[in-house]
């Protein structure tokens, strides 16, 4: 064990493609021996992760306020505990998930065994995101290993205080025969994704996801690619709005707006928009009182890069709540937007970050018309309590989910899949979603040599004739 984790290591600071190599044939000789499908083998490895959120929960709380300034309290509900029910769902499931399938059958396999087995994959390339650099790293690892498979873990190097504690912890837990983490930036995953692997899921901009995508292909590697995009939120008349404002605003402000699935923008009236911005002045006030850069509850911007890039779109339309910066803190306020053009810069890419602008229409089939001309979005939220409008955005829009009159909880519902369409990804996890991402489901046709059946089939042969065809 020992001299594997020294080798790891080695992949670690080198980032050598010769390194990489020998990683992954090693990882596949270990797959081949057969360890990793035994049921034991499997629940050790959650076992041994329940333990490991249990007894590294202050250094992962300490290297997510590191990198992103997240507090206790975002980081236990967002990263730990949603991760920990994640195993427990796997860890009660996983005898049930995991056995054969016998679906039914038709009058002429009457005979026979039809049945579905679950089969890992093989070895597992996880790559993961820096937002929630936790959570969104060890979830793919538990479903992977819990399907059976091996896995390389590629946490990201922005969150690099993250990055550190996960290389520590996971061959202090898991089997390091099995699990690798690797970490490094653009460079080492471009050498890493030369490997060919049996699965690869990934979590990021849907810009890399397109790289991603492109190295798979080369062998035909599956892929999941869970992406961004940006997530519109209609509001009208009929909404509580004190209960709206407060639940966009949330969606919004938690991890200083970098969530995948953060309202992005807002397509509502200009009078339900002057009022959510009353309401808004007001409920910021409560949360952060009157400066949220002094809040111990207000997280920062990841880096440089992304801080510059925010701070431009404070140029955009007119700022009616907000648009205070520093950069030495990499603080934005949450910031609302009005007066915004659909062309502006803060209406193309996704904004990630604390900032709300409101586009103006005057109904729901304008908004169906603005979100339809655009690209699929990772979630679509309405705020309304009119059924029928609620059903109509549903069914005229394309998204990979929908929260109406809430954003964000419909992550937290693990019977529900959690993934994209279009430019916001491929394929989906979460609960049994997640088991089922990292399985091969092979079908399995098993005969016999019983006489009556070959006679049963014998029409099959030649000669043929019409006759034989009615059969
Ligand atoms: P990113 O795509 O820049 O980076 C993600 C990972 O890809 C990192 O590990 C990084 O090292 C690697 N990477 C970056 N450039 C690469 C390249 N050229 N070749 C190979 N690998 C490369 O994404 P990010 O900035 O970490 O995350 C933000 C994006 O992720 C947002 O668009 C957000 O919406 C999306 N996201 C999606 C989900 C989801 O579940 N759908 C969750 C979180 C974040």
């Amino acid at each position: 064990d020992s001299d594997l984790s020294n080798d790891t290591q080695t992949t670690q600071t080198n980032g050598k493609m010769a390194d990489y190599a020998s990683l992954v044939d090693r990882t596949r000789t270990v797959f081949l021996s057969g360890k990793t499908r035994s049921l034991e083998w499997r629940k050790k490895q959650l076992k041994q992760t329940l333990l490991m959120l249990e007894e590294c929960e202050q250094e992962i709380i300490s290297a997510l306020a590191t990198d992103l300034h997240k507090c206790k309290f975002e980081t236990v509900s967002t990263e730990i505990k949603f991760t920990e029910g994640e195993v427990i769902e796997l860890l009660r499931h996983l005898k049930e998930w995991s056995a054969d399938e016998k679906p039914s059958k038709a009058i002429v396999n009457i005979l026979d065994k039809v049945e579905i087995k679950k089969e890992p994959y093989g070895i597992v390339l996880v790559i993961g995101p820096w937002n929630y650099p936790f959570q969104l790293c060890v979830v793919p690892l538990i479903g992977a290993i819990a399907a059976g498979n091996c896995v390389i873990l590629k946490p990201s190097e922005l969150s690099s205080a993250t990055s550190a504690v996960l290389a520590k912890i996971i061959p202090k837990y898991l089997d390091q025969e099995c699990i690798h983490v690797v970490v490094g930036g653009v460079s080492e995953t471009t050498e890493l994704l030369k490997q060919r692997f049996d699965y690869i899921f990934y979590t990021g901009s849907t810009t890399v996801g397109k790289i991603i995508g492109n190295a798979a292909n080369k062998f035909l590697t599956p892929v999941t690619l869970e992406l961004g995009g940006k997530s519109p939120v209609y509001v009208d008349n009929t909404a509580d709005l004190e209960i709206s404002v407060k639940r966009i605003l949330w969606g919004k402000c938690i991890n200083g707006g970098q969530t995948c699935i953060a309202p992005d923008y807002v397509l509502c009236t200009e009078e339900v928009q002057n009022k959510f911005i009353e309401k808004a002045k007001h409920i910021l006030k409560e949360w952060y009182a009157d400066n949220p850069k002094e809040s111990p509850d207000f997280t920062r911007i990841i880096n440089e890069n992304h801080y510059q890039r925010l701070v431009k779109y404070l140029n955009n339309g007119k700022v009616a709540i907000g648009g205070d910066c520093d950069a030495r803190e990499r603080y934005i306020s949450p910031t609302i937007l009005i007066d915004v053009k659909p062309t502006d810069p803060v209406m193309q890419d996704e904004i990630f970050g604390p900032i709300l602008p409101f586009i103006n229409i005057n109904n729901a089939y304008e908004a169906i018309n603005f979100i339809n001309s655009r690209e699929s979005p990772l979630v679509l939220y309405i705020f309304s309590k009119d059924r029928k409008v609620q059903d109509l955005l549903i069914s005229q829009t394309r998204s990979g989910s929908v929260g109406v009159n809430e954003t964000l909880m419909q992550y937290c519902v693990d019977t529900l899949p959690f993934g994209g369409v279009g430019n916001s990804g491929i394929g989906a996890y979460h609960g049994k979603y997640t088991y089922d991402t990292f399985v091969h489901k092979k079908g399995c046709l098993i005969k016999d040599f019983n006489k009556l059946g070959e006679i049963l089939g014998s029409c099959r042969y030649p000669p043929y004739s019409d006759k034989k065809l009615s059969f």
